[in-house]
Formats: structure tokens, C-alpha cells, sequence
């Protein structure tokens, strides 16, 4: 199969070309063709199947038909969680675009919104977005959303985890009711089901990988191991393995810190990435990280969602998350694009419940391995640590502290700008 076969013009095959793509990935397949009709969709898609592009390009195409008048009104809104994947996106635009005459612009909260207001008066095409920036732009009456022709959401499921419900909401009203919507979500909660329901319209429904299940190529493994010996197999595992590229995950933020000094006394080159940094803080992180310089990133749930890092070989959790959705978004970070990869999860006995719900979630047992001089600590309690749980008393993410804890209800939300600029801020 090759992306001649689906429809999409000559400007936009030049940019695929140029990419060095040159079969489309199974959501491409699946989706592209539906949305040249101006179908809806409703995607089952993880970051790492391409599913970027899969609505990335048929978008330019519509728009690139249709003809463009003086004053550009936005014509496409793309909604991203975070601001990573709001530039990446952007930046995926902007490629496969290149050929066209389309304009693109991006915006995110934590920096300077002056910039991205100049952008926006001289008149653009298609607005990736976070919702806070979002709403405050246009609070202010720099953005109108009056002539959306095409509504993406990308990661919705993360949105509504993000407590970012209430503001789809708001920003959906001020859309024209005649559009096209394009939604993409990795996991399928009833919460998910209920908004796509109030947003979409006869969707076709795509699916990259089956609901809920492990990628095919990624290997996992868990290692069995005393809490306060973590650091050190780590390290061991690292170093022995001579591993270039390694993305961590922690459960905190001051874990991540913890574990990345920790690292770099032991002579690895270790960068966090999480919401207390400074955007400027984790570009440069996953610069490094993508260049080669930096062999092990460390983040929290929230921080890692969305990063673009194609072939990444390796993906341990030093702690399993307590949300088991989100076991299956990390190691979704590995195993990218059909090359192979291996996720590693080290689990201590407080942690036996929750590698239960994960086995349970992906539908198989993980191989379990003991490392000689690493082994479980036999009376350690198998009693899950207290962490912090979200209402109903369920267990729950508080990974990113912050922002997790944040509701889908809209009772407890912030309601003024200023807050939901702090928030947007801490993501
Ligand atoms: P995404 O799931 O959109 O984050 O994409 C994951 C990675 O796959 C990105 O690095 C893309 O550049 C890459 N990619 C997307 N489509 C293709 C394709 N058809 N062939 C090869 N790589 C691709």
C-alpha cells in the first residue's frame, strides 16, 4: 500500500516523500480516507502510530481545496493537552504543509502571549491549541472560532484527565454547529464515549492497535524488586546495558529529580522533564534527549504525553502508575513506527495490586525476572502505598500532583482566566 492510492494531492505526497515516509502506518490507512469524504471520526489511537499525520494531512487537503479568502479566518482548530504535543503537531503542519498555501500558527500557555497575538492578526489557516491559551486569547477578542470548519482533539482522553471538560465545552459553543470533528483518544472511558456522543456525528470508527492492548513489537518485562534497591538496579541496568536512550518514569515530580541526580553522580547523562521545569528547561531536555547527548530522560505521566521521540528503544517504569491506562501510554513511548522495543517496569511489593489491574488492562501476564542482589524484600507489605486518590475512593493518579488532581467536574474547576493561566502554566 502507498500514500499514492489515498487520495491526498500532489503538494502534500511531495511533503510525505520529503519525510521519508513511504507506506502509510494502519490509522493513516484506516483514516485518511473517510476524512477526504468529510466523515467524523472517533480514532483508537496511541502516539507513536502515526496518528498525527493520519489527520494532520487529509486536514491540509480539505482546506488546500477549498478556496481561501482575503482576511484568513481559522478554518481548522487542533486541541492538544499539553503544550509538547501542541508544538509537535504544529510542527507536523508545518512540514506536510509545505508544499501549500496554508498558514499555520500555534499557541500554548507559560509564555509570552505577544508573539503568538501577531501571529494571529496577520490572519491564519489552521490553530493547534491548548485550551487555557486558548479561551484567554479569546477572552480577549484576538481568536474567533466563528468559521471552524474542522474541529480535531487530539489525545481527548488526556484532556479529560487534565479537567479540561468544561472547557471543550465552552470553546465547542463558540464553533459554527456545521463542522467536521476528528477525534483521536489512546483509551475509551465512559467519560470518553459521553463526549464524543455530544460531539461527533455518525462517526466512523478507526482503530489503530485493539482497545486497551500493548503494542505487538514492544517487549515487557518486571523486574521484582526491593523498594530502596530501585535506584541501583536502575543504574545497573542502564550502565551494563550500555543504553543510549532510556525514557523513565516517575510518579512525582521530586522523584524524578531525586532519581536524576542520583543517575548523574553515577556518571549517566540524565535530564527531568516534568511540570515544575520551565518550557525552556524541557526543550532543552528533549533536544538533548533526541540528540544524543542526554541518554536518560526522566518524566511524569503528564509531562511525557505527547513527545515526539521516533525508535526509542527502551521505556522503564521505576514505579508503576496507579492509573493502568497509563502503563499502556508509556510504553507506547517505545516500539514506535514498527521498530521493536522493551519496556521495563520495576515493582516493589507495594506495588503488587497495581501490576494486577495493569496484567488484567493488557490482557496477559508480564514476564516476571529477579535480579541477582536486587531481589523483593520477602517482608516488605504487599499493602499499595498511600497515594493520592481521586473521588469515589478509587485508585488514582497524582503523578503530577498538580494537574492531576484537577476533576473532570466542572464544580471544582477553576473559573478565572488567572487560574487556568496557573494551571496551563504547571502542565
Ligand atoms: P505520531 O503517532 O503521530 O506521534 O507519529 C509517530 C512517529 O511516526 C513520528 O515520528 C512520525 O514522524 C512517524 N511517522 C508517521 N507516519 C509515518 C509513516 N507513514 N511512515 C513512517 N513514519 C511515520
Amino acid at each position: 500500500m502507498s500514500f499514492n492510492t489515498l487520495g491526498l494531492s500532489e503538494a502534500l505526497l511531495k511533503a510525505i516523500s520529503k519525510k521519508g515516509y513511504t507506506t502509510p502506518s494502519p490509522i493513516q490507512l484506516k483514516a485518511i480516507p473517510p476524512i477526504l469524504e468529510g466523515k467524523d471520526i472517533l480514532a483508537s489511537a496511541q502516539t507513536g502510530t502515526g496518528k498525527t499525520a493520519g489527520f494532520t494531512l487529509p486536514l491540509l487537503h480539505i482546506l488546500s481545496e477549498n478556496p481561501k479568502e482575503k482576511f484568513r479566518p481559522i478554518r481548522a482548530l487542533v486541541l492538544t493537552p499539553t503544550r509538547e504535543l501542541a508544538a509537535q503537531v504544529y510542527a507536523n503542519v508545518k512540514e506536510y504543509g509545505e508544499f501549500l498555501d496554508i498558514r499555520s500558527a500555534v499557541i500554548f500557555g507559560g509564555v509570552n502571549q505577544n508573539p503568538q497575538v501577531a501571529t494571529m492578526r496577520q490572519g491564519i489557516d489552521v490553530l493547534v491549541a491548548t485550551p487555557g491559551r486558548l479561551l484567554d486569547l479569546i477572552n480577549q477578542n484576538y481568536i474567533s472560532l466563528k468559521r471552524v470548519e474542522i474541529l480535531v482533539l487530539d489525545e481527548a482522553d488526556r484532556m479529560l484527565d487534565m479537567g479540561f471538560l468544561r472547557d471543550i465545552e465552552r470553546i465547542i459553543k463558540m464553533m459554527p454547529v456545521k463542522r467536521q470533528n476528528l477525534m483521536f483518544s489512546a483509551t475509551f472511558s465512559q467519560d470518553i464515549k459521553k463526549l464524543a456522543h455530544g460531539i461527533l456525528n455518525h462517526p466512523v470508527h478507526v482503530e489503530a492497535t485493539p482497545e486497551n492492548t500493548t503494542v505487538e513489537a514492544i517487549s515487557q518485562k518486571v523486574y521484582r524488586v526491593a523498594k530502596g534497591l530501585k535506584t541501583d538496579l536502575i543504574i545497573k541496568l542502564i550502565s551494563d546495558g550500555n543504553w543510549k536512550q532510556v525514557l523513565v518514569f516517575t510518579r512525582t515530580k521530586h522523584g524524578a529529580n531525586k532519581l536524576c541526580e542520583k543517575m548523574a553522580k553515577a556518571g549517566i547523562k540524565a535530564a527531568a522533564i516534568h511540570g515544575n521545569k520551565s518550557q525552556g528547561a524541557r526543550t532543552k531536555a528533549l533536544g538533548g534527549f533526541k540528540s544524543g547527548n542526554i541518554s536518560v530522560l526522566v518524566a511524569t505521566d503528564i509531562a511525557a504525553r505527547g513527545l515526539d521521540i521516533p525508535l526509542l528503544p527502551h521505556v522503564i517504569n521505576f514505579e508503576l502508575p496507579n492509573i493502568s491506562e497509563d502503563y499502556v501510554h508509556r510504553i507506547g513511548r517505545t516500539g514506535r513506527a514498527g521498530a521493536s522495543g522493551e519496556a521495563i517496569s520495576l515493582v516493589s511489593a507495594d506495588e503488587t495490586a497495581f501490576l494486577r489491574d495493569i496484567e488484567k488492562l493488557v490482557g496477559m501476564k508480564i514476564p516476571i525476572e529477579i535480579m541477582e542482589g536486587f531481589e523483593p524484600d520477602p517482608n516488605a507489605s504487599t499493602e499499595p502505598e498511600k497515594r493520592q486518590q481521586r473521588g469515589g475512593g478509587n485508585r488514582s493518579r497524582n503523578n503530577d500532583s498538580h494537574t492531576n488532581t484537577r476533576k473532570n467536574n466542572s464544580s471544582r474547576r477553576p473559573k478565572r482566566n488567572s487560574d487556568r493561566r496557573r494551571n496551563d502554566r504547571k502542565l
